[in-house]
């Protein structure tokens, strides 16, 4: 079959690739509805984490089963599963308490970008839905795989509430969702930092009350503007560098918490600074699993539709031209055809 290799900086590749087979019993080998890229797979692709040998890329998936390891009960064959890219096996201390991304045996998803791909841990992993989903929903089932649970956990961090004021850094993929999920979770006022038309459109579509468009010091002070001077009760910090999370401090106020789902790249806090600003930080990988089945039923049931994120659609072989897409910001997020 057909998969997605990076070998190192600028260089992935569609190429042959040997079939994912039952390693453990508690396996299952899935058939991809529909892959993507992710934000998170830039870092790799720019260099800017290290490659150190070729690596199976892709960890957003939903898909059919197509077969199941000895010990797996709760998913079949022949059903229609989505999984969150951290693998859990969701009985631990750690996924009981709803953090699924620091399961006792996490492990992170890999080879997604491919028509098949081995997801380990798939009893805990794996969420199924009742019948197959309609073929114009895939975009959005696979959404919730990461994207869009990560711009929840974001908010969900970020301890959105009932007519909070919002403030979204980052206008990525991940932003756009947190701005959906402020939205479901009735945020009363939510603005979000961007300077491209698209996705200012997008948010706005996805319940954005307010548009940011400065950045640094003349964004910070168009937020103190825009709430009286107080701040944002609760902050989405969605992209991960030392000038986004400067904003994000900045513009959240006493007592608030930022949620944090940036890849943090040359971040660092000053103790002092923090405990004086009285601001909480709730962040890393999102505990996606524990969000899933909500997130499944609300595209099931199209209240939301996060595919829309996905604005370019390519078929796999040209996997290479949708990280440079996504590279250059010509598109937002790709969705690959297996
Ligand atoms: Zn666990």
């Amino acid at each position: 079959m057909l998969g997605t290799i990076l070998y190192g900086a600028r260089d992935v590749r569609c190429e042959e690739v040997p079939e994912p087979k039952i390693l453990k019993p508690t396996d299952a080998i899935i058939r991809l509805s529909a892959s993507c890229i992710c934000g998170s797979d830039l870092w790799p692709f720019r260099g800017e984490n290290d490659t150190p040998e070729p690596k199976a890329m892709g960890h957003e998936y939903c898909g059919i089963v197509e077969a199941v390891g000895k010990a797996v009960t709760t998913v079949r064959p022949g059903q229609f599963v989505v999984g969150s890219f951290c693998l859990s096996d969701n009985t631990c201390p750690h996924c009981r308490f709803g953090f699924q991304s620091s399961c006792e045996q996490r492990e992170f998803m890999t080879g997604a970008q491919a028509p098949l791909a081995r997801v380990p841990l798939a009893d805990g992993t794996l969420v199924a839905t009742s019948e197959l989903p309609p073929e114009d929903l895939i975009p959005s089932l696979l959404a919730t795989s990461d994207v869009l649970g990560t711009g929840w956990y974001a908010a969900d961090a970020a301890r959105v509430r009932p007519g909070s004021t919002v403030v979204v850094v980052g206008d990525g993929a991940v932003g756009l969702m947190g701005v959906l999920a402020a939205k479901q979770m009735e945020a009363g006022r939510i603005i979000i930092m961007s300077r491209h038309k698209t996705r200012q459109d997008l948010a706005l579509e996805y319940g954005a009350t307010d548009i940011v468009a400065e950045r640094g010091e003349a964004g910070i002070a168009r937020i103190r503007e825009l709430t009286a001077n107080v701040g944002a009760d609760s902050v989405l910090e969605c992209v991960g560098t030392k000038e986004s999370m400067a904003q994000a401090l900045a513009v959240a106020r006493p007592g608030s918490t930022i949620g944090y789902v940036g890849v943090p790249h040359g971040v660092e806090f000053d103790g002092q600074q923090l405990f004086f600003s009285q601001k909480g930080l709730m962040g890393g990988p999102a505990p996606v699993r524990r969000f899933l089945p909500h997130l499944m039923d609300l595209v099931l049931d199209r209240k939301i539709n996060p595919g829309k994120v996905f604005d370019l659609e390519l078929p796999l072989l040209d996997v290479a031209e949708g990280y440079r897409a996504m590279d250059e910001r010509r598109a937002i997020k790709v969705l690959l055809r297996v």
